[in-house]
């Protein structure tokens, strides 16, 4: 397959990305144990120590529908992750795409982009980039009559509690009706015509989201964010882009025995996680039973999960040095997972 041939099935992608060794770890003189031999394998070399104490190095191999090395830009990854979707929203299709990873990895930078950071030169992340071909989309001769507008949600999931970023975090009640159709009670829906109102949104939820924190990745880092860009057609929905910047993944061993609050996220977080991947697994294999409601993160994104007009994208996001070793194979592990049949 050539490098820029889109792939064949775009209900279930999954990828991986590597991001570049940081500051830190040049610094404490962190190795780089991740190479990407070609564009869609991930090796990792585990460097381990024999009874007679020498090193030697265990080589594990993965393999996916694209692994892109530390010098892919946002706008490659976003070719092939989330733009393939895009047109399926206007196809009355719901598309959803997930950042998962240890916290560091690169979620936020994939997702958020610029403005996840202070630099505003730096490439556009996910969101910007599905906005702008929305907006590009809306003006083709194809959908133009259509009469569709364009909305934004943006919310946060915590402990199983659902809050609204556009609306001082208020805590929102999820509700199921007769006919399994889940409503978060009261979720702010902003519409927005262009890609700086959707931007603009962006960074009042991810203001919210990050107020009252001692450091950056505080309380961010072990809470699910939804952005959600909605299609509507004379008030009724017609399709829905879920961009999801999923809580780290890391099972901190250590972090788990520093108190109770701490272990209860930790065990919200692996019980969503979980529920994530049996609900992908369960659309790539055309099961008619989704186990949603295992957790309020996949029984908000029910919608993502139902139906022949729901497509899937999986970025998930590796640190490449030696000291995030467990927490990167158990990332490469879980995404291989998602697709496994
Ligand atoms: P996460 O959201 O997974 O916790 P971040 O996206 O906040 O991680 O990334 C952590 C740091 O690494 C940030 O300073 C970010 O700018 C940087 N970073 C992440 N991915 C890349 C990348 N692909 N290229 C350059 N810098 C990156
Ligand atoms: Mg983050």
């Amino acid at each position: 397959m050539s490098r820029l041939e889109p792939p064949e099935d775009h209900r279930i992608c999954v990828c991986v990305r590597k991001r570049p060794l940081n500051q830190r770890e040049t610094t404490m003189k962190d190795l780089d144990i991740i190479t990407i031999p070609s564009d869609n394998v991930v090796m990792v070399h585990e460097s381990k120590q024999k009874v007679d104490l020498t090193r030697y190095l265990e080589n594990q191999t993965f393999c996916f529908d694209h692994a892109f090395d530390d010098t892919a830009s946002n706008e490659l990854v976003y070719q092939f992750t989330a733009q393939p979707l895009v047109e399926s929203i206007f196809r009355k299709g719901m598309a959803t795409c997930f950042a998962y990873g240890q916290t560091g990895s690169g979620k936020t930078h994939t997702m958020g982009g610029a403005f996840s950071g202070r630099n505003q030169d730096c490439s556009k992340g996910i969101y910007a980039l599905v906005a702008q071909d929305v907006f590009l989309l809306l003006k083709d001769s194809a959908y133009r009559n259509l009469d569709l507008k364009v909305y934004g949600t943006f919310f946060e999931i915590y402990g199983g509690k659902v809050y609204d970023l556009l609306n001082w975090k208020k805590k929102l009640q999820v509700l199921e009706d007769g006919n399994q159709q889940i409503q978060v009670v009261g979720l702010q829906e902003q519409e927005v015509r262009c890609v700086e109102e959707v931007l603009n949104l962006f960074q009042i939820g991810n203001s919210c989201r990050t107020s009252g924190q001692t450091s950056v990745n505080a309380h961010s880092s072990r809470s699910h964010a939804v952005f959600q860009i909605i299609l509507k057609s004379r008030g009724k929905l017609h399709g829905k882009f879920s961009l999801v910047d999923l809580a780290g993944n890391e099972r901190g061993a250590d972090i788990a025995k520093v108190n109770r609050k701490r272990q209860l996220e930790g065990a919200e977080i692996n019980k969503s996680l979980l529920a994530l991947k049996e609900c992908i697994r369960a659309l790539g294999q055309n099961k008619s039973h989704t186990p949603f409601r295992a957790s309020k993160l996949t029984q908000v994104l029910r919608d993502s999960f139902i139906g022949q007009n729901s497509s899937t994208c999986m970025i998930a996001t590796i640190s490449p040095g030696m000291t995030s070793c467990e927490n990167t194979l158990n990332t490469l592990r879980y995404a291989n997972r998602v697709k496994e049949l």
